[in-house]
């Protein structure tokens, strides 16, 4: 198994560079893989100091975007998170949580209806991590094979997540779902084209997710890893992380692999990264 990947971590290495297109297999493959961003809610940080433990913004505000994706590959379609729930598109105007103003002017079954995909024939569903704003719909898609995090599943159905009843109602159902653990990483196609990888510290089991799309290169969706651009410069760690440690570990794992494979980063939770992507029906490829 290690073989494999040191194999498929070589393969990608080297196609990463533009090749010629008289290739068959892999290039063709990969020419097929869509990347589709949704818009999962919005989410208004009243008080941005806590995702700072240095209090380098404390005093400000920011107006987020809850973003999921649909991967779109010829063995099947991955949803990567599932943002805010749904429920709270009949609530006009959102309502107030804490320190967030939250609210979801389009559902995610919707936006998914108008793509041809629904909860009885989602293939893959995977969650970055299990806090309310990634796994709001989460109990919805429990038809398709949940693919996460071994540490993030032992966090995420612990004694203690099941008392949180804003939370745990809105993914317990995907307790009963086919599932893929997995420690590390998981190359979800078993082509290199699709990786979730580790990158804990925001939860015991958080990850990112590495795409390889035919003309636009190596894609890192950050998950929480990082909620604001300015975060990645100044590598500040929200204080409700559960490892500030293992969370800046992780971030230089990130950072490292962002810079091997000359990545596009999209910051979930970034507005101005979601705004500059294509919109279904327009996709990334
Ligand atoms: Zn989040």
């Amino acid at each position: 198994m290690k073989n494999a990947l040191i194999c498929t971590a070589l393969f990608l290495a080297a196609c990463s560079k533009p090749a010629p297109t008289d290739h068959a297999t892999p290039e063709t493959k990969a020419e097929t893989i869509k990347l589709y961003a949704l818009e999962c809610g919005r989410i208004d940080m009243l008080d941005l100091g806590i995702f700072a433990s240095n209090g380098a913004y404390d005093g400000q505000t920011y107006k987020a975007v809850s973003s999921c994706y649909l991967i779109r590959h010829p063995k099947g379609d991955l949803l990567w998170d599932t943002g805010l729930p749904d429920a709270l598109n009949a609530v006009d105007g959102g309502v107030t949580n804490g320190p967030f103003h939250i609210a979801v002017p389009h559902t995610l079954l919707g936006q998914l209806a108008d793509l041809g995909v629904t909860p009885d024939n989602l293939d893959y569903l995977s969650l970055s991590h299990s806090h309310f704003d990634h796994a709001g719909n989460g109990g919805m898609y429990a038809k398709a094979t949940l693919i996460v995090n071994e540490a993030e599943i032992a966090h995420m159905f612990r004694d203690e997540a099941r008392k949180d009843m804003q939370t745990f109602p809105a993914y317990s159902a995907l307790e009963a779902s086919e599932k893929i653990t997995f420690s590390g990483e998981h190359d979800v196609f078993g082509d290199g084209s699709v990786t979730i990888i580790d990158t804990s510290g925001h939860t015991p089991g958080h990850t990112v997710l590495r795409l390889e799309l035919a003309n636009t290169g190596t894609v890192l969706l950050t998950g929480d890893l990082y909620h604001l651009n300015k975060a990645r410069e100044l590598r500040t760690v929200p204080v409700f992380n559960t490892d500030e440690a293992e969370t800046l570990r992780s971030m230089d794992k990130f950072e490292a692999l962002a810079k091997e494979t000359n990545a596009k980063v999209i910051i979930q939770h970034s507005t101005q990264d979601f705004e500059a992507l294509p919109k279904p029906p327009e996709y990334l490829d």
